[in-house]
């Protein structure tokens, strides 16, 4: 043989050897990894189209979309960390063998897009031009958001140990030995975050072709961050939201709330019948589109005279009073939110908000 040839095929199988069974890049565990039994159920909501929860067993962050075209697939947001995306690529084995070329994230906040490190150089991971210029400024790994979530474990880890040190009963201990286990594991994953920037950008939409499936990536303006995308399948009548919209009430803490009515308000006119939201299950009832705006829409009206009154933020947070809209959301008991979206509020005021 050839001796070029011979190396060549020897480059050839290496190449081959170091890629798995579906196709993926050969990639090392990364630390936080381990958990038993699934760490994703995968609903399938349209021909290839999977909406994708976390089990609870691992900490994945969101929700993601695997859509499956003919040759390749696209993800919708990379959840938490390079251990919850390895999860993935471990149990997206189950469904198909066509590798991820495409990653989309919806927006800028670490339990959307910490899995983007998994990914070879050549894929596209693409989001809105805001979003990869928060994501290349560090925002995704700072701020009140992540230092609320991800800076709090080393805390909730030491309650848990002393809740454990305080049991009695064996499964109570165990329960809590579990809750522990999950926490560092969280902690290990969170900590071996290297942010990675989306390599394509966009301002108003970006379509793509794969075979028969059509895919519009659009921006309808600022709602849950300054630069939410969703992910319209026209054909199969299926809106991928992000955090611009939930089962519940989404997050507020870096919303642009007064902007966001009018983002949904756009987002009303495309033609689907279902929606998949970046936490919770698939939504059919487009009313609870409207239930949202009328949340946020008096949200808004509530934290602006509170501040307008010279009440501090703190105070508002316990006297704002949502009780009026329990009826959709009966997380809803009495009056007060969270201050993190009252503290946004305020800045936006004040001409801070980052
Ligand atoms: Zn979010």
């Amino acid at each position: 043989m050839n001796k070029w040839f011979s190396r060549y095929l020897f480059c050839f199988l290496v190449f081959f050897m170091g890629c798995n069974q579906n196709n993926q890049p050969s990639m090392e565990k990364p630390p936080g990894a381990d958990y038993d039994g699934q760490a994703f159920t995968f609903q399938e909501v349209g021909d290839g189209i999977y909406h994708i929860k976390g089990t609870g067993v691992l900490s994945v962050g969101c929700n993601s979309t695997l859509i499956v075209n003919e040759r390749d697939a696209v993800l919708v947001d990379s959840h938490i960390s390079p251990a919850a995306m390895w999860a993935l690529f471990t149990e997206m084995t189950a469904i198909t063998d066509k590798p991820i070329r495409y990653v989309i994230n919806t927006h800028f906040h670490f339990d959307h897009v910490h899995g983007n490190q998994m990914f070879p150089e050549d894929v596209k991971i693409i989001s809105h031009t805001n979003t990869r210029d928060m994501i290349a400024a560090g925002n995704s790994k700072r701020g009140r958001s992540y230092d609320a979530f991800i800076g709090r474990i080393p805390d909730r880890i030491s309650e848990l140990e002393q809740q454990l040190a305080a049991a009695t009963d064996d499964s109570t201990k165990s329960v809590f030995r579990d809750r522990i286990r999950l926490q560092k594991n969280y902690k290990e994953a969170t900590d071996a975050v290297m942010p990675r920037a989306p390599n394509e950008r966009f301002t108003e939409r970006l379509q793509y072709k794969f075979g028969d499936r059509l895919i519009q990536i659009l921006f309808f303006g600022r709602g849950h961050t300054g630069g939410d995308a969703v992910v319209f399948l026209p054909e199969e009548k299926i809106l991928i939201t992000g955090d611009l919209l939930s089962t519940g009430i989404s997050y507020l803490g870096d919303a642009y709330p007064e902007e966001w009515v009018r983002t949904l308000e756009r987002l009303k006119k495309l033609d689907f019948e279902t929606i998949l939201p970046g936490h919770g299950d698939p939504i059919e009832d487009r009313e609870k589109i409207d239930h949202f705006q009328a949340y946020l829409t008096d949200f808004w009206k509530q934290a602006v005279q509170m501040r307008k009154d010279g009440v501090e933020a703190d105070e508002a947070a316990k006297r704002i009073d949502m009780t009026a809209h329990a009826s959709h959301y009966p997380r809803i008991k009495e009056a007060g939110v969270s201050i993190f979206g009252v503290q946004r509020v305020y800045e936006l005021m004040e001409g801070t908000a980052k």
